[in-house]
């Protein structure tokens, strides 16, 4: 998987990507990053990225120019045209922008079957419509609130989409049951110590008892999108063991919030 990301401040990707999975990942040749400083396509000699919006109104707007001349240099110009004319998309052009569809588990997993993806990262009030006409083929949000820039977006992207990336994660098993990826979140998880501060870790994960652990989890999961994501339970596909278990979730519902107890308590 290669990225590219055009963006003004390409420092930024510094920090987050020199430690963490993603880094891992680009060591090890899974994935590679390109970062793409936009003012290096901007022409004149002061290279300007930026300029007041037409019609008036605060803020400043980015110049398409600039954007379009460095993915013509970054992806080549006959296949931007041609993913534009077409609809068929060989190689994502993704600009963050809070007005584009809500980012998803499910649309990592379909980015991540591309050999490659690009990103646009907009500042100040946004960049010039014209580069969604002319080149972007998908228009991303990172959820209903807003950045001062794209850069954060799309780093959120790229881990997420890098994580699904073959062998970057060694346990595969990880990946399936992270939370959404099954379309339930995760169920609640516990490490050493046993007991902490009075708070028992549930018996059945102490048990050894694989299936029992798998059930429970399962439950868990169920239960917990109940409550705190019922629009997920909608579209989730549910087994009969499953749609039980959600039948009896009034009984659970201590277990649902991960109440637990502590042994020692009762005895
Ligand atoms: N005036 C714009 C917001 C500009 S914010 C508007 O109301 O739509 C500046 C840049 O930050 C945007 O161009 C975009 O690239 C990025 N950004 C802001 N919020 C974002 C979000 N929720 N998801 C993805 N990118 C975002």
């Amino acid at each position: 998987m290669r990225f590219d990301v055009l963006t003004l401040f390409p420092g930024l990707f510094d920090s987050v990507f020199a430690e963490s999975i993603v880094r891992r990942a680009i060591d090890a040749g899974q994935v590679e990053l390109h970062l793409h400083n936009i003012r290096d396509y901007a022409p004149g000699r002061h290279r300007v990225t930026d300029d007041t919006p037409f019609g008036g109104g605060g803020g400043m707007v980015m110049r398409v120019e600039p954007i379009m001349l460095a993915l013509e240099a970054i992806v080549g110009g006959e296949l931007i045209a041609a993913q534009k004319r077409s609809g068929e998309v060989q190689v994502p052009i993704v600009l963050l922008t809070p007005a584009g569809e809500v980012f998803s588990q499910r649309m990592a997993q379909a980015l991540e079957r591309f050999e490659r993806l690009v990103f646009i990262c907009g500042r100040y009030e946004g960049v010039d419509e014209r580069i969604v006409d002319l080149a972007v083929t998908h228009e991303v949000s990172l959820g209903d609130f807003v950045l001062s820039g794209g850069e954060i977006a799309a780093m959120a992207i790229i881990e997420a989409v890098t994580r699904l990336v073959p062998g970057v994660l060694g346990d595969m098993r990880a990946i399936v049951e992270d939370s959404h990826a099954r379309g339930l979140l995760e169920a609640p998880q516990y490490t050493r110590p046993a007991i902490y501060r009075g708070l028992a870790v549930p018996e059945v994960l102490l048990s050894g008892n694989h299936a029992l652990v798998a059930r429970w989890r399962r439950e868990q999961a169920l239960w917990r999108t109940a409550q705190r994501r019922p629009d997920l339970l909608e579209t989730t596909p549910l087994s009969e063991a499953d749609r039980r278990a959600l039948a009896a979730a009034d009984g659970g519902a201590d277990s649902a919030r991960g109440v637990t107890h502590d042994p020692n308590e009762r005895a």
